[in-house]
């Protein structure tokens, strides 16, 4: 279960689709790392990355684990955007026999649950066909 307070600190990156790019190698990453994995650089800057891409790959998941039986089935993909990063992401609102490697996506914010005690909406970034 995310914790509040590692919600919140991921909040910007949430909801501007914030990514990081090494200095060292180029590379970009989403969510924003802090140490380059492919360089080992920590001299990454953030950057806003472009909110539309293609499905690489992707699986549909029929067996969730507890607490996603709601969704089932769900997909999960591979984004890549239009700058190239790659993001690892639930695809939502698509007929699951129509999707493909190179459909075209588009971000989308979605409610993931509500915190019971607090009233804490959370949300989370995922990826529609794009129309
Ligand atoms: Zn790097």
């Amino acid at each position: 279960m995310a914790s509040v307070p590692r919600y919140w600190r991921n909040i910007p990156s949430y909801y501007r689709l914030v990514g990081s790019k090494c200095r060292g190698c180029g590379r970009t990453w989403f969510p924003p790392r802090r140490c380059c994995p492919i360089c080992y650089s920590r001299d990454l800057e953030l950057i806003e990355l472009p909110t539309e891409g293609v499905l690489e790959e992707f699986t549909i998941i029929r067996t969730p684990p507890s607490g996603f039986d709601y969704y089932t089935p769900y997909v999960v993909g591979i984004v890549k955007l239009r700058d190239g990063t790659r993001v690892l992401t639930q695809v939502v609102d698509c007929d699951v026999t129509e999707l493909k490697p190179g459909t075209e996506v588009v971000a989308t914010f979605r409610r993931v649950r509500e915190d019971g005690d607090f009233g804490i909406v959370m949300y989370a970034l995922k990826f529609r066909p794009k129309r």
